[in-house]
C-alpha cells in the first residue's frame, strides 16, 4: 500500500489548531463602527462622498469623522462637510482639528463655531507641516495635540478623540515617550484614541498590551484601511511611517492591471484583519473609507453590522 500521503494527512490532522473565528451570536452585539471621510475638493468628488455617506448611513456607525487637510488647508471644506452631515443625515459627525499653522485664538474660534453648530465631537490632532519642512509650532499656537485637547476641554464639554501609533509616531523620542504622550492626551480630556493604520494584527495587539501596562484604559480603536489602491496605500504608509508587510505587497503583486482582482484581494485582506481582531475581543473599529463605501460596507457585513435591506433574507 502506498503510504505516501499519510504522513502529510497525519500532519494536517495532528498539527496545531487555531480557534475558529467567532460565529454570529445573538447575545453578543455586533461591533461598533465609525467611518472617516475627507472633504471633497471638486463637485465630482463631492458627489462621490455623498454617495458613500448614503451607502454607509444605514450601518448606523457610532460617528463619522471628516479630516482636516495638511496645514489646516481644508478648514472651510471640513466645516461645510461636517455641518451638512449634521443637517442632512442621521449620522453623528466628528470634526478633525489640527494645531499646525494657526494661533490658539484661531483654533479656539473654529472649535467654538463647531459647538455653536451642534457639533460635539472633535478629533484633536497636532497635524503635519507642509511636505518637506520640519514641524515647528506656531509662535502663538498649540504645540502638541495634548495642549489642543486641554484647550478644547476649556471651551466646551466636547467628546474628544486623539491619535495613537501602534508602531510609534516617527518623530517620537522613544516608544515610551510616545506612549506617555498618548496618556497625556487622554488625561487632558480625550475619551478614546484611534490608531494609525496598520496591517499586522499582532502589532496592534502588542500595542494594546503596552497601553494597558502604561495604565491606559480608554478604548484604542483600530484604524482599518481597506486597500483598494495598493500603490496609494504604499505611498501613504511611507509618508506616515506605517510598515507595509511583505505578505501584503506579495498579495497585491500582479494585480496592477486587474482592478476586480485587486478589489477582491483588498476585501479579503481587510476582512481577515478585522475578523482576527474580533476573535481577539476587539468590538470597535474605525474605517478609513477614502470616500469609497464598497469594501467598508462588505467588511462591516462580515463583522455582523447590517443595515437596511441586508438584514433581510
Ligand atoms: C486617526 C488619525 C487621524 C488623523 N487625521 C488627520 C487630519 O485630519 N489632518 C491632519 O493634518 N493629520 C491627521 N492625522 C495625522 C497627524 O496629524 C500626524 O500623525 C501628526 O504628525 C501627529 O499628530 P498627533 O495628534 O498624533 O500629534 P501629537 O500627539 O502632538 O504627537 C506628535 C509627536 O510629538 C511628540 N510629542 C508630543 N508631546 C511632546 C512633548 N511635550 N515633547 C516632545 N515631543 C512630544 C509625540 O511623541 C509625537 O512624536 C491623523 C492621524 C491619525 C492617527
Amino acid at each position: 500500500m502506498d503510504q505516501g500521503p499519510v504522513p502529510a494527512l497525519r500532519r494536517w490532522l495532528d498539527g496545531p489548531r487555531f480557534l475558529p473565528l467567532p460565529a454570529r451570536d445573538a447575545a453578543v452585539p455586533a461591533p461598533r463602527l465609525s467611518f472617516e471621510f475627507f472633504p471633497p475638493a471638486t463637485e465630482v468628488l463631492e458627489a462621490q462622498l455623498w454617495a458613500c455617506i448614503r451607502r454607509l448611513e444605514p450601518l448606523r456607525p457610532r460617528f463619522v469623522s471628516v479630516t482636516y487637510g495638511a496645514g489646516g488647508s481644508t478648514q472651510a471644506r471640513t466645516h461645510a462637510t461636517v455641518s451638512r452631515i449634521a443637517r442632512e443625515t442621521t449620522l453623528v459627525p466628528a470634526a478633525h482639528l489640527t494645531c499646525v499653522g494657526a494661533t490658539r485664538a484661531e483654533v479656539n474660534e473654529v472649535a467654538r463655531q463647531y459647538w455653536q453648530d451642534g457639533v460635539r465631537h472633535i478629533v484633536a490632532l497636532r497635524g503635519d507641516p507642509p511636505k518637506g519642512t520640519p514641524f515647528a509650532p506656531h509662535a502663538d499656537g498649540y504645540a502638541y495635540a495634548a495642549d489642543l485637547v486641554a484647550g478644547l476641554a476649556r471651551i466646551a464639554p466636547f467628546d474628544i478623540t486623539v491619535a495613537a501609533y501602534p508602531e510609534t509616531h516617527p518623530q517620537a523620542e522613544s516608544p515610551e515617550a510616545d506612549l506617555d504622550n498618548l496618556k497625556r492626551k487622554l488625561d487632558a480630556g480625550a475619551t478614546r484614541a484611534i490608531t494609525q493604520l496598520f496591517f499586522d494584527t499582532a502589532t496592534y495587539l502588542r500595542f494594546l498590551d503596552r497601553c494597558l501596562a502604561a495604565g491606559i484604559t480608554a478604548p484604542i480603536v483600530p484604524g482599518i484601511m481597506p486597500v483598494s489602491n495598493f500603490a496609494a496605500a504604499a505611498r501613504f504608509c511611507a509618508a506616515c511611517g506605517a510598515s507595509l508587510p511583505d505578505w501584503l505587497s506579495d498579495a497585491f503583486a500582479g494585480t496592477e492591471n486587474d482592478p476586480e482582482l485587486r478589489r477582491m484581494v483588498g476585501a479579503i485582506v481587510a476582512a481577515e484583519q478585522v475578523r482576527v481582531l474580533q476573535a481577539n475581543g476587539v468590538d470597535e473599529f474605525h474605517f478609513y473609507t477614502l470616500n469609497r463605501p464598497d469594501l467598508t460596507y462588505a467588511i462591516a457585513h462580515i463583522l455582523g453590522v447590517r443595515g437596511g435591506d441586508s438584514t433581510q433574507g
